[in-house]
């Protein structure tokens, strides 16, 4: 089985455990369920599901095995604080204002 924390240089800490306790294993088909459904989403099992966090991590690092890319949509990146955003406009904003320097 793979290792899950080899994702976890990709996205924070805490993100991974969000996801993480986010799903469950379907103890039918092993598929990973989001943990608000209460149906596999694969073969449709209504009982017990396997919460574990260490078999759902395993699970989840099988998966991204598989396909990495299913990170980012998994867990998005982090959209710019309001802060960080306003700082990147003011800044563009007096480049622009330099390039545009009529005074001279
Ligand atoms: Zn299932």
């Amino acid at each position: 089985m793979e290792d899950i924390k080899q994702f976890r240089n990709a996205k924070t800490e805490s993100q991974m455990q969000t996801l993480v306790m986010g799903l469950k294993v379907c103890p039918v088909c092993n598929s990973l369920t989001r943990i608000e459904a209460e149906q596999c989403s694969l073969c449709n099992w209504s009982g017990k599901f396997d919460t574990d966090v260490t078999h759902v991590a395993d699970h989840l690092g099988d998966l991204l095995a598989k396909c990495p890319e299913l990170l980012d949509t998994l867990v998005p990146a982090a959209t710019p604080s309001l802060l960080s955003r306003i700082k990147e406009f003011l800044t563009q904003e007096i480049h622009l204002r330099k390039r545009l320097d009529l005074h001279a």
